[in-house]
């Protein structure tokens, strides 16, 4: 089965329910593909109809997850053009993830001009509709047929392309999250800090233990003591100590083993604007149980490219569980997710070269 890809039929169509865009599902006509060999380095990339890539039994990429990636994605903006965001710090975490597993780093110039083509290419059939965006997935993965324990001499790069919708609701859905006291997302001196292939797979055995405790999702806690905060698998966790104008809003520390979101990135510097401190600080379970039984805690939330800023209601851990303030969405998670999705879509002043602009190819469909 192949994955539904929106056809030109579908472009200028009347504006889809949100809710019909689940992630991941609905990609787009094209993509981006470049090699990359030993011998001459980076070969042209080009955009090309979406397809399948043909691989030899024996890849490197997908025996030994010579595999890395990035999420990223492109908004409508209040003027009608489309504004892909952070692009530039994306590109450079893709090449620190390919340069941990050993892989050659792409160009960030030849990263951006596949985004800008793909996007005027593609981005046709995003409509004004606020709750949608389109998700760039660029990939790099080990192409050489050839199982010998070393790092590959061949490699593809793709970058595709999907809509997305009904993450952004005025008033988010607050989810339950489950603590993970025995498992690992990552080690100390691993790869949990990069995007690479493993990632995810690894959590999705604790997703499900989640799931049959009546949770959405997963906590995951330092791998050392399994006792400190770190990370919801996908998203960053950020806590609201005290409220109004003396709120301050802190996230775990770069242990190593949390991923470096742009989001969370993105958020110091918006939430310096509305005026809160904001700032890294270890937080271990029983102190943010015991934070939110004082009052001290008053809210908490996840963010990332794919969700942005996601309310977090009540935790689970084995047999306690509470609630995160009165276990709705707060106000300063609420007015730090209005400050992301109004600089995302051109509402907001950009800080500074957040907003890389595309406008549509000039060729007909
Ligand atoms: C991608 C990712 C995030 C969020 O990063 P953003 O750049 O904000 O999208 C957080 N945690 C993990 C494990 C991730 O893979």
């Amino acid at each position: 089965m192949s994955a539904p890809v929106l056809g030109s039929a579908e472009r200028g169509a009347v504006a889809p329910e949100p809710a019909r865009y689940a992630f991941g599902e609905f990609f787009t006509e094209h993509m981006v593909t470049a090699a990359w060999t030993r011998e001459e380095g980076w070969h042209p990339a080009y955009l090309r109809p979406r397809g399948s890539l043909s691989m030899d039994p024996a890849m490197v990429g997908l025996h030994y997850g010579q595999a890395v990636f990035e999420g990223l994605k492109a908004y409508r903006q209040a003027d009608g053009a489309t504004g892909v965001f952070r692009a530039h710090d994306h590109a450079e975490r893709f090449q620190r993830s390919a340069r941990r597993l050993a892989m050659p780093e792409l160009p960030t110039d030849t990263f951006l001009r596949a985004v800008d083509e793909l996007v005027a290419s593609d981005a046709g059939p995003l409509p004004d509709d606020p709750a949608l965006s389109l998700y760039l997935r660029p990939l790099l993965y080990a192409s050489e047929p050839l199982l010998a324990l070393r790092p590959a001499h061949q490699y593809q790069f793709v970058m595709i392309a999907f809509l997305t919708g009904g993450f952004f609701a005025d008033r988010p859905d607050p989810v339950s999250v489950w603590i993970n006291r025995d498992q690992s997302r990552a080690a100390p001196g691993g790869t949990g800090d990069i995007k690479c292939a493993g990632n995810y797979a690894p959590g999705y055995l604790a997703q499900q233990r989640a799931a049959s405790a009546g949770c959405q999702q997963v906590i995951w806690l330092d791998p050392v003591e399994h006792n400190h905060v770190e990370e919801m698998g996908g998203m960053n966790l950020f806590f609201v100590h005290g409220s109004g104008s003396r709120a301050r809003i802190v996230t775990p520390p770069r242990t190593g083993t949390l991923l470096p979101g742009i989001t969370r990135d993105s958020l110091f510097t918006l939430a310096a604007r509305l005026g809160w401190r904001s700032g890294e600080e270890r937080l271990s379970v029983d102190g943010w149980r015991e934070a939110c039984r004082s009052g001290a805690i008053t809210e908490a939330f996840a963010c990332g490219t794919a969700a942005g800023v996601t309310p977090i209601g009540t935790v689970h851990d084995g047999t306690t569980s509470w609630r995160i303030g009165d276990g709705g969405p707060g106000p300063v998670t609420l007015a730090l997710r209005s400050a992301l999705t109004d600089v995302q879509r051109g509402r907001a002043a950009d800080p500074g070269g957040w907003i890389r602009r595309v406008t549509a190819a000039a060729r007909a469909h």
